[in-house]
């Protein structure tokens, strides 16, 4: 068996020039974003990535989509509409401001928000859409801020899958009002921790870094507390290690693109394996993860969590798909303490969200850094599982 083992690239990849970057930050005595140039320095340049105006640093996701909503002025009661499908944080800091997430179908097909589903769950309650851009492809953004302008809704693209993403050569973030991004560690750039937003508003961008700054201007000596803010601020060292990071984005995004063109052909051809599918209108997809569907009856009945597990005795990083919010516990116990006016508990019909739940298999990016050959044998590999279980059915 083709074993994949210390065939990929690391992830994250260290290299001489977060070295310098992190030794230069150390030696600065400016550790603190206040007074230190890295966070500056690499907002300005993240922003510049995303063709957008501004760029803050942050904590982490899941505090940007925190502070933008703040920023929106959500409030209790209020409902936001986010795919079904998708990781927890998309819908978390909304429950968290008292806000109704709405949890809306996808396409079965892009694994994105389905924008005529999201028409039908627009609500005189309905105040934002939170498109996710899932694995770095994507939502058809056209059809998403039509809706938007028609209903007066903000849009937050969660790009936490999708730096330097495009749509129709948009950049992720800069289509919607603001777009958040994720530095952990798994992430297509990361600090370990760590977050962005970006805008085109300087209304916004203002408000924003207040909520992250404890509610004081840039600069301020007055202990002004303009808002309800808190500390959500990213710290020097966190962007010393993105900085080179950020020069390396677009050749790993178009290397990604690549290794999955070509895997996709090797894929098509295995039965019961079938790939997210791609729309044209996104021009560059990021492929934070390779996703497919993983049909059991074709590989001797093996279940997906064993199929993954031997991907991963394989070396292959695999891993299974999210579950659906509404059918986390914490999505659970929050529906049932909402008053009887909200009727969607009772209309979470989401057939297209629960088949990728069910059945869909990720693997990490960094499975794509490697040459033809390297991505070439993760199609080998699942082969070779399935020639084996036939052998002894
Ligand atoms: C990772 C992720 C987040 C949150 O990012 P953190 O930095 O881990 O808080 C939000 N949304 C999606 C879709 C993510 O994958």
């Amino acid at each position: 068996m083709s074993n994949m083992t210390n065939r990929f690239p690391n992830w994250p990849m260290a290299t001489e020039s977060e070295e310098k970057e992190l030794l230069e930050a150390l030696y600065s005595n400016q550790w603190w974003r206040m007074t230190g140039t890295k966070v500056k320095e690499f907002e300005r340049i993240f922003a510049e990535m995303h063709n957008a105006k501004y760029a803050l640093g942050v904590t982490n996701g899941t505090n940007a989509i925190d502070l933008l909503l703040k920023s929106f002025k959500v409030k209790e009661g209020d409902e936001v509409i986010v795919p079904a499908f998708t990781f927890i944080s998309t819908a978390l800091p909304v429950m968290s401001l008292g806000a109704i997430p709405v949890p809306v179908d996808i396409d079965p097909g892009t694994f994105c928000l389905d924008p005529e589903k999201v028409r039908e769950a627009v609500t005189e309650r309905t105040v934002g859409i939170i498109p996710v851009h899932m694995a770095g492809h994507l939502c058809d953004m056209d059809r998403l801020m039509e809706i938007a302008g028609e209903f007066n809704l903000f849009v937050m693209e969660d790009a936490c899958h999708a730096h330097g993403g495009e749509w129709k050569g948009k950049r992720a973030g800069s289509i919607g009002d603001a777009g958040v991004f994720s530095f952990q560690q798994f992430k297509l750039m990361t600090a370990g921790e760590g977050g962005a937003l970006v805008t085109n508003s300087q209304e916004l961008y203002d408000l924003a870094f207040l909520y992250h700054n404890v509610g004081r201007p840039f600069g301020d000596k007055k202990y002004q507390h303009l808002v309800e803010g808190t500390n959500y601020r990213l710290s020097e060292f966190q962007a010393a290690v993105l900085l080179p990071q950020a020069g390396r984005l677009a050749e790993q995004n178009q290397r990604r693109e690549r290794n999955a063109k070509i895997l996709n052909e090797e894929i098509q051809n295995i039965e019961g394996i079938v790939p997210q599918g791609r729309l044209e209108a996104c021009t560059l997809h990021t492929y934070y993860m390779y996703m497919f569907y993983y049909n059991p009856g074709k590989f001797g009945g093996i279940s997906r969590e064993r199929f993954v597990e031997m991907l991963n005795e394989q070396g292959i990083p695999a891993y299974i798909a999210y579950t659906q919010i509404h059918d986390t516990p914490i999505f659970k116990e929050f529906a049932a303490n909402l008053d009887g006016s909200y009727s969607f508990p009772n209309q979470l019909n989401c057939p297209a969200s629960r088949k990728v739940a069910e059945e869909v298999i990720w693997i990490h990016h960094r499975a794509l850094l490697g040459d033809e050959e390297t991505t070439r044998g993760i199609a080998q590999t699942i082969r070779e599982i399935q020639s084996g279980v036939e052998a002894r059915i």
